[in-house]
């Protein structure tokens, strides 16, 4: 690697007060939280994580979980003061909350907002009562709707919903009179989520057991389908797979992160990516903190951290994370950024020859041109099938080029 770039921050605050019906995060629904302590420790680790790292300037700060709006707005405040007492923070840095309707009324917003917070991003899901109900979410439609107008208000284009879609039961129809309902409402961003059944959650048994009915990919394609046309009807730009923005208001958080920034993970299960300062090496790795937060805690008072798990990331790992994350985003991966990773292997040394992807190319799903690799529109809605292509080419030209003293 010849230079690292600016590093995120991502806190995460791992409690909910509900379990949703479909998640499998690692959070936990509190009994006698003591929140001095969790505070203590977020910041504790904060420092000492970011000590720890190469990392200097860092340009957005990510509260998310769980459900960090349950957080008090003093411990979001003291987790940024300590970020801007241990690091360069840049000007004008997106500071952002995940926030729940159950629990993000005006006066808590407002809070939120003078701790600095700058940018809010609401798991709205749905505004349909029955679908978040079947979601197992703790607010209504009305709650949705009340803190989004309150959120407009106090972090106007800088507020952004999610949405699921494909739900057992919903139609392609249904989702779209939903997203409709959306539009109408909604501030300059918009992040769409195809639901996941996972194991171990209610809504997968439920499934399973023949309780609720299974949904078909071929009608999940087309809502994702459909709601890119809507979306881009009402002056929306799809710049990822998953995110849509007018008026400029992308996250510039999420952007670094597709864009292989480092990033500083804290709080029980937090992941990150960063270079250690002072190891003698200038190669990135991968931690995980402790997942239970309790555990986790007495983790960061004995150590002054809770990593539970550190893997030096191999040139190829942080390449194919480099593919993988890149051609998430419209603009895909530029020449001049590929070679800040692999100066001694240009995209045109990987992919420029390669017949499989000449195919791709051929049908219109990507483009490897001056500015370098990119789906095309209809390639980013079938990334996943084109990335198993492109990281076997990624891995067979590294194999080609690879200089003997790598060691593996
Ligand atoms: S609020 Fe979010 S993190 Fe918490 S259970 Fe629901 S989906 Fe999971």
């Amino acid at each position: 690697m010849t230079s690292q770039p600016p590093g995120v921050h991502r806190p995460q605050w791992p409690y909910c007060e509900k379990r949703c019906s479909y998640c499998n995060f690692n959070k936990y629904i509190p009994r006698n939280l003591d929140e001095l302590r969790m505070k203590n420790c977020l910041i504790q680790e904060a420092k000492t994580l970011i000590q720890l790292s190469k990392v200097q300037r860092i340009t957005s700060v990510f509260f998310g979980g769980g459900t960090p709006s349950l957080a008090s707005p003093l411990t979001i405040s003291g987790i940024l003061d300590t970020v801007s007492q241990c690091a360069h923070l840049a000007e004008g840095i997106e500071v952002t909350l995940e926030a729940n309707p159950a629990s993000a009324d005006a006066l808590r917003l407002s809070e939120f907002q003078k701790a600095g917070v700058n940018r809010l991003s609401i798991g709205i899901q749905s505004f349909d009562n029955a679908e978040l109900k079947l979601l197992g979410r703790n607010h209504t439609a009305c709650d949705a709707f009340g803190t989004l107008e309150e959120a407009k208000k106090l972090f106007p284009g800088r507020t952004s919903i999610d949405l699921i879609f494909g739900l057992p039961g919903q139609t392609v129809a249904s989702w779209i009179q939903g997203l409709e309902k959306a539009l109408a409402v909604c501030d300059d961003h918009i992040s769409l989520y195809q639901l996941t059944l996972e194991r171990g959650t209610s809504l997968f048994k439920q499934v399973h057991q023949g309780f609720l009915p299974t949904t078909n990919v071929d009608i999940v394609s087309e809502m994702y389908e459909c709601a890119r046309h809507v979306l881009q009807n009402s002056g929306f730009h799809q710049y990822e797979v998953s995110n849509f923005s007018k008026n400029g208001a992308f996250s510039t958080h999420n952007l670094s992160y597709w864009q292989g920034s480092q990033y500083i993970g804290i709080g029980p299960g937090a992941h990150g990516r960063f270079v250690v300062r002072g190891d003698g090496k200038n190669h990135r790795e991968a931690r995980i903190q402790t997942l239970e937060p309790d555990v986790w805690m007495k983790e960061v008072l004995a150590f002054g951290h809770g990593t539970r798990k550190r893997t030096p990331l191999r040139e190829l790992d942080i390449l194919e994370e480099v593919l993988m994350l890149g051609l998430r985003m419209d603009i895909g991966i530029t020449h001049q950024h590929w070679l800040q990773f692999a100066p001694y292997l240009s995209l045109w040394d990987v992919f420029g020859e390669a017949e499989e992807v000449q195919e791709l190319a051929e049908h219109g799903l990507l483009i490897l041109d001056d500015r370098g690799l990119r789906c095309s529109w209809k390639g980013l809605a079938v990334l996943d099938s084109l990335l198993l292509i492109l990281l076997k080419q990624l891995q067979q030209a590294w194999m080609d080029w690879r200089p003997q003293s790598t060691t593996y």
